[in-house]
């Protein structure tokens, strides 16, 4: 048996492999620099094109661009029309913003328990955590499986919430043959580098709602208006005059930003191929390791994996997650965990939240490690990874 790099065998490979990396190429630098060279760094044609592509890959009828994911869920936190005293049902198993954008406003995020073999938001335990002051529920694609739509959105037509989509991994995928971005009330994107397609920081939101779409808008922009029809003043004094109808932020996307994604998006299809590829070869290799839990799939989910999770059986191995972690990164492969429950954070445990909310989020949590996915690994950098874990797991099972 290989004796593990982290007890002075020799690593897998020689080089450090990340859990995620962006992939940009010449013709996205081209894309970035035609605009530098332009008139317009912000605030000209590339952002609208962006929204035009975003509405045409989503299947919806609006887009707006904005600068990150997180602003992007804050907006549809606004458009919502989220306030002081408000419950917003969310996950706990996600990045903090899910969570954090219900406290931009004033409400309050409440946390269902997740379905222990999608690891997705449990539609039943939404249901139970429904009071007279929930306005919305937050659903994440983790992983970039899409969420249960058709059961979330029954339950909010039901209790006539706000079914806003956090589909920060999930561009790309579609549910029942419908693309992410067109399913939910609001859809939320994020751009960031180790997602699956980047501008460095950026954001997005899809709508069929021409009321949220204008209060989008607004949100993202000071809340300045420059269209006659939403004014107060009317004869105004001058081609000059705007109007700031509401309270907004500068939420803005660069328009070499929107270059860039808008370059990236053209190479979506290939991403997701590759990603699935990926996928395929780590489920075939770790369906046959029974100290590896491989995340389930629903049938309506066609999905582009932004994440690829390994969980650990804790029960099989005598190591625990911490050392299996060290080790693989001995083998230089850098794992990650993705996520402590949002609830467990200092600033969660002091607004009161406690250990013991979300049994499934916390069991699962103990055992997850996010490995190696990106559409630029190459063949050998896929086998590593499952040499890797193989080699660990040998080593390990008790
Ligand atoms: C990345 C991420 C966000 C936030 O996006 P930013 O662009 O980093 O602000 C929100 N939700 C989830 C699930 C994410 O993974």
């Amino acid at each position: 048996m290989d004796i593990p790099a982290i007890l002075g065998g020799s690593p897998v490979r020689d080089t450090k492999i990340f859990y995620g990396h962006q992939c940009i190429d010449d013709e996205d630098i081209k894309a970035v620099e035609e605009v530098l060279r332009s008139d317009f760094l912000t605030c000209g044609p590339k952002v609208n094109e962006l929204e035009k592509t975003l509405e045409k890959i989503c299947d919806s009828k609006y887009a707006v661009a904005v600068s990150n994911g997180t602003a992007a869920l804050h907006c549809a936190c606004i458009a919502a029309g989220i306030s002081e005293g408000d419950e917003v049902i969310t996950t706990p198993l996600t990045f903090a913003a899910s969570a954090n954008c219900v406290r931009y406003v004033g409400g309050t995020p409440v946390f269902a328990d997740i379905n222990p073999e999608t690891y997705n938001i449990d539609p039943e335990s939404i249901r139970s955590k429904i009071t007279d002051r929930t306005k919305a529920v937050i659903a994440v694609d983790f992983t970039g499986q899409c969420v249960e739509s058709e059961k979330i959105r029954a339950i909010c037509d039901e209790y006539n919430l706000v079914f806003i989509e956090d589909a920060a991994h999930a561009i790309g995928s579609a549910y029942n043959s419908r693309p992410v971005g067109s399913l939910a009330d609001m859809t939320t994107f994020s751009f960031h580098p180790v997602k699956t397609v980047t501008c460095g920081e950026g954001g997005a939101i899809t709508t069929d709602n021409e009321d949220y779409y204008k209060k989008l808008v607004l949100a993202h922009t000071h809340g300045i208006t420059h269209d006659e029809e939403m004014m107060e003043e009317a004869p105004h004094e001058g081609p000059w005059y705007y109007e700031e109808i509401s309270l907004g932020y500068n939420y803005r996307l660069t328009d070499f930003q929107s270059a860039l994604l808008i370059s990236q998006l053209k190479k979506l299809d290939s991403f997701k191929k590759r990603r699935q590829e990926i996928v395929r070869r780590y489920d075939e290799a770790f369906g046959g390791i029974p100290e590896i839990i491989v995340q389930k799939e629903i049938p309506e989910s066609d999905t582009c994996r932004h994440l690829y999770i390994i969980r650990l059986d804790l029960s099989k191995l005598k190591c625990s997650r911490r050392e299996f972690y060290d080790a693989m990164s001995a083998e230089n492969v850098q794992c990650q965990v993705h996520y402590v429950p949002v609830y467990l954070f200092p600033y969660y445990r002091h607004l009161g939240y406690k250990e013991g909310l979300c049994p499934n989020a916390e069991e699962i949590y103990k055992g997850i490690l996010s490995i190696p996915l990106y559409p630029s690994m190459t063949d050998k950098d896929v086998s590593d990874v499952i040499e890797a874990v193989k080699k660990l797991t040998d080593h390990y099972r008790i």
